[in-house]
């Protein structure tokens, strides 16, 4: 149906509509106003009749009356909610198949069977509709219902076809508008700071979030070219250009204009924004402020590089600074050095003054470290009390003095919390890269060689070697069999009788024995040390206790007098220990007042107040107590008077220098006679020896001289021929 079909008057009519309702949409009416408008002006066209326009809700599952400015609100209520269906009335058709629908008679036509009683209320004849097009979707329809049956004209047709249209873009319209404001909204409320240019860079719009965190005002950006307001690098500016020509976006991290002159890292997001044809036409950049985000990223990165404590790095960052020099060394050939420094005494200050006052004394440490070393040398904390230095030397003097120097800073007097500590600590030193190929096990290298300073006495410095490497090999070896020793049986026990000056056997000593398959019989100096640096001490300690009380059982009772000793490491001188004695005790039948305990003169000074409450209550037991290698460890005569210890044994090393020098030897019997203490020699060897011991007045002998360390069977028969046949 074309236009020229309706004569001129009409025609214009219909214009003069189109005319009317393209200003309202032009002048940005309000959507229902517009369409209220249509209405009004269709009225006018055809005569009896009411104009309606329909829409789709959003889930486009029901239509909804938008406007019938003269249609009853009853019969708004009606519509409104229509789902539309084949016999659901003219606008349902129209929309749910994108055609108009002219029913001239709906109380006949099938297109409203379901709805015909609606036409009978509102006394509808014939009902046009025609449908809405938004971007190409039905949305809605635009209806004429007559009050009279009849077909629409050409004009009426004309008039429904221009309407829907109209309506459609009143429709389209508001739903621009809608986005508009939407995007509005988001543009001036979002964080990220937005700025839109002309193609030239000009700025013309800018965001509210730009203004807060630049500082600069819309009077400020509307003087900008938008690659200068954000980025601060000419050469950053030109590759931004070159992208965004390449490829029409760019993104990447910036340092971003201040009006204050500073800057700021932000996130920057700049595209080309190009025009229907296809031409560029703006620049949008959108920019976070990314300062806190790089804030914690850095605070992370110092987190994950350094001690919390001290604030050195870490292991971590360690192995890697130490990575990258060597590469970089590789050039240079400067030599390295790791020094890796362990305190000696670390766990006391820490056990006695608690964990608040070991930090703080850690942290003096690191400080003086620091202090003593150039800035470009590197210290790091890398476990408990352990530290390295990564240290470019000039020659082994400097090495040497350099290890020196930290020795003896480390060794200063500390104040922490108002109390006076000395410390000391062992630094292995390995040399990179002669004394291993990666990281590790060059700090490894270090490490041993630290624990070879250990073993020297503390308190010094010590190179690696390569035969250290194979020490410590062994002794993981001995540590690994030693552990399995109890399960496999390997374990035994010597006796060594004492005598009194009747050459009478008073008493036993219990002498631990190893017979490994792979190291034979492993001296017990040798393996008992291992055990207490590697914590085996305590099973192995009570395994002999209660293995002593059982064999011990066998001849104990023939013999009243007789007791038998064991020796203790200080390592087994805990609380606990009590406990386990006592439960020992009980499931042997041991009488504890046989029973004596040798502990060296060294441990019965070393943590003197903690084991001497430990002691008396072994003592209120019944059990006696003996300081085992006395004369080594420089016991004073008030820490003699304070223990509680009934006897003491002279170490071997005074009684080999009889009888020729027997002043000390002398002194030490007087002294422990004068304290009520039994005196026992040990290691006596020869007549003279014993000569001299007897007329120093000393009550027991202990040695090669009497009897060598024995076996169960062998000790039965010695007692047998020596104390006479059992009672
Ligand atoms: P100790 O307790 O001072 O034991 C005396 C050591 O001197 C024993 O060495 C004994 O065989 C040795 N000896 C005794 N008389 C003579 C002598 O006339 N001449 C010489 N040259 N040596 C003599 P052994 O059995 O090698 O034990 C060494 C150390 O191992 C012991 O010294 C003791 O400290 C420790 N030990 C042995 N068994 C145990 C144990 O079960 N527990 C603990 N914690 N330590 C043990
Ligand atoms: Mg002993
Ligand atoms: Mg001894």
């Amino acid at each position: 149906m074309q236009i020229d079909e309706i004569n001129g008057t009409e025609t214009l009519g219909l214009l003069a509509l189109q005319a009317e309702i393209l200003e309202s949409i032009a002048t940005s009416c309000p959507r229902d106003q517009v369409l209220n408008q249509l209405c009004h002006l269709s009225e006018q066209v055809v005569s009896k009749c009411v104009a309606s326009v329909m829409i789709y809700d959003y889930s486009r599952t029901y239509i909804t009356v938008v406007s019938a400015p003269n249609l009853p609100e009853e019969a708004i209520k009606i519509l409104d909610g229509t789902v539309p269906g084949e016999g659901m009335g003219s606008c349902s058709n129209a929309v749910l198949l994108g055609k108009p629908a002219f029913i001239r008679d709906v109380l006949v036509d099938s297109r409203w069977h379901k709805v015909r009683h609606i036409a009978k209320k509102f006394k509808i004849g014939a009902c046009w509709s025609f449908p809405i097009f938004v971007h190409g979707k039905v949305t809605g329809s635009f209806a004429i219902s007559s009050f009279e049956k009849r077909a629409p004209s050409q004009l009426h047709q004309q008039l429904l076809k221009i309407s829907a249209h109209l309506a459609g873009i009143a429709i389209e319209r508001s739903i621009n508008d809608e986005i508009m404001s939407h995007s509005n909204t988001a543009f001036n409320n979002t964080s990220e700071a937005i700025l839109v240019s002309d193609i030239h860079g000009t700025v013309f719009r800018s965001n509210k979030a730009y203004h807060t965190i630049s500082g600069f005002d819309v009077t400020d950006t509307q003087k900008f070219n938008i690659f200068e307001a954000l980025v601060m690098e000419e050469f950053l500016i030109r590759t931004v250009k070159a992208c965004l020509q390449k490829k029409g976006t760019w993104r990447g991290e910036i340092e971003a204009r201040k009006k204050s002159g500073q800057s700021f890292p932000a996130l920057l997001n700049i595209s080309v924004v190009n025009d229907k044809r296809g031409y560029p036409c703006q620049y949008v950049a959108v920019l976070s402020d990314i300062s806190l985000l790089k804030e914690s990223e850095k605070k992370l990165l110092f987190l994950a590089h350094h001690d919390t404590l001290t604030k050195l790095p870490n292991r971590f960052a360690f192995e890697k600074i130490l990575k990258d020099t060597l590469e970089k060394n590789c050039t240079l050939n400067s030599p390295i050095a790791i020094l890796f420094i362990d305190l000696d005494n670390f766990k006391t200050i820490n056990d006695a003054r608690g964990h608040a006052a070991g930090d703080k004394f850690l942290i003096q440490v690191a400080n003086r470290l620091t202090n003593c070393m150039r800035d470009t040398d590197v210290v790091a904390r890398v476990g408990g009390d352990e530290f390295t230095i990564m240290y470019a030397y000039k020659g082994v003097d400097d090495l040497r003095k350099t290890a020196q120097r930290i020795l003896i800073n480390l060794s200063k007097l500390y104040h922490v919390d108002g109390n006076d500590y000395y410390s000391s600590a062992s630094i292995g030193i390995a040399l990179a890269p002669a004394d291993g190929e990666t990281i590790q096990s060059l700090i490894k290298c270090a490490d041993t060689a630290m624990y070879r300073a250990k073993k020297l006495g503390k308190d010094q410095f010590c190179f690696y070697t390569k035969n250290l490497t194979k020490t410590l090999k062994t002794r993981m070896e001995m540590e690994t069999c030693l552990r399995q020793s109890i399960a496999k049986n390997e374990l035994f026990i010597e006796y060594q009788p004492l005598y009194d000056s009747n050459k009478n056997i008073v008493s036993i000593e219990a002498l631990l024995r190893w017979n490994s398959p792979k190291f034979g019989i492993v001296p017990p100096d040798l393996f008992i040390k291992l055990a207490e640096e590697s914590g085996l001490i305590i099973t192995i300690g009570l395994w002999v206790l209660e293995n002593t009380c059982i064999q011990a059982s066998k001849f104990i009772d023939h013999f009243p007098e007789l007791k038998i000793s064991v020796n203790l490491s200080r390592f087994q001188l805990k609380d606990i220990f009590i406990n386990s004695l006592s439960s020992i005790l009980t499931s042997t039948g041991f009488d504890p007042s046989r029973l004596e305990f040798e502990i060296t003169e060294s441990t019965m000074l070393k943590e003197f107040s903690h084991n001497k409450n430990l002691l008396l209550k072994v003592n209120q037991m019944g059990i006696k107590l003996s300081i085992d290698d006395f004369g080594t460890g420089y016991s004073s005569l008030s820490d003699l008077k304070n223990l509680p210890v009934q006897s003491l044994k002279i170490d071997k090393s005074l009684i080999d220098d009889l009888p020729g020098d027997a002043a000390i030897t002398n002194a030490v019997v007087a002294m422990g006679s004068a304290l009520g203490l039994k005196v026992i020699a040990e290691g006596v060897e020869s007549d003279e020896q014993l000569d001299s011991l007897i007329n120093a007045g000393c009550d027991y002998f202990q040695g090669f001289l009497f009897s060598k360390p024995l076996s169960l069977d062998q000790l039965t028969q010695k007692l047998k021929h020596v104390n006479g046949e059992p009672t």
